[in-house]
């Protein structure tokens, strides 16, 4: 996959199109993360690539966990020890339990405990008319999207004390709904009230659970999913898809102690889309 973090500084706005821009040239750390260790589910590939290298930037160390892709993935470890930080690979399905359980086993061996887990890893499957939606996409979808989610987060949990904390990928679709990605937007549903409760249910452990919940945004996985992208973006107030070096400072911000007050909230990133919760 080709990146673009040569992209012009001097531009407010990132060019759209061809490669996704991973961080701002002029994006500056300031050690908000120095020292801390971070699990990123689909560290290899659009926004949770732009999540591992901003967190290297502020200084953590951080662990992918990528299903396919190992030149993405070590495209995303390039990326992260020009930061200066490390960067684990962890390969294989999160939707298989051994393979969860494998990963645990590997970041307490090489970490024995865990400050962030960003639970970013997602796919879809767009179908016109839910007569194509067939039974086994919609098992795929929810194990990958959500089911493991609460499986792998219960696990993680058990590594991670006061101050840590656990930020999910969720979508504007979750709350506008989406006719073409039933199944999809209904995990995204779930995603959204698993932040919620989860976050009440440990607040008094101060580990703080939020979210965020993109619009369109250029990365692979729309590129790889769409037919048709010339119209992608173009229905947010702003007229444009969002760059993953747009949504990742979200990401920052929730796991740095500037966070400190704030539980089960989920942040839109999405163009000026109006959305409720
Ligand atoms: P992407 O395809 O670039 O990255 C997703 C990564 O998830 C893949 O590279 C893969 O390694 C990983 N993954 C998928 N299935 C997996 C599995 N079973 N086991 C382990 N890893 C798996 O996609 P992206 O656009 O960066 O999406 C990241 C998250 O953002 C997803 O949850 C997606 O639903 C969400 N999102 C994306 C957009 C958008 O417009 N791109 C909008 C809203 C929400």
């Amino acid at each position: 996959m080709k990146t673009q973090n040569q992209s012009d500084s001097k531009s407010e706005v990132p060019e759209e199109g061809l490669y996704p821009e991973i961080i701002r040239e002029n994006y500056r750390g300031s050690d908000k993360l120095k020292g801390k260790k971070a699990l990123i589910s689909g560290g290899d590939s659009g926004i949770g690539q732009a999540v591992a290298v901003h967190y290297a930037r502020e200084g953590a160390d951080v662990a992918i966990i990528y299903k396919e892709s190992d030149d993405d993935a070590k495209e995303t470890q390039r990326l992260v020890e020009k930061e200066g930080k490390n960067c684990l690979l962890l390969k294989g399905d999160l939707s298989d339990k051994s393979f969860r359980k494998e990963c645990i086993d590997e970041i307490k061996k090489e970490w024995k405990s865990l400050d962030i887990l960003v639970n970013n890893a997602g796919i879809q499957y767009p179908k016109d008319d839910i007569e194509n939606i067939s039974d086994e996409q919609i098992h795929k979808t929810f194990d990958t999207n959500i089911i493991s989610m609460i499986s792998f987060t219960r696990d993680c949990l058990k590594m991670m004390g006061s101050g840590s904390r656990v930020i999910c990928t969720t979508s504007v679709t979750a709350y506008r709904g989406s006719d073409h990605l039933i199944d999809y937007s209904s995990t995204k549903g779930a995603i959204a009230t698993f932040i919620r409760s989860l976050a009440t249910n440990i607040a008094e452990k101060n580990i703080l659970v939020n979210g965020v919940a993109p619009g369109p945004i250029w990365t692979p996985l729309v590129k790889e999913t769409f037919d048709d992208v010339s119209d992608f973006g173009k229905d947010n107030p702003m007229k444009r898809a969002g760059q993953p070096s747009e949504v990742a400072p979200a990401y920052v911000f929730l796991a740095s102690q500037d966070s400190s007050f704030i539980t089960g909230e989920i942040i839109h990133i999405n163009g000026g889309d109006f959305v409720g919760g």
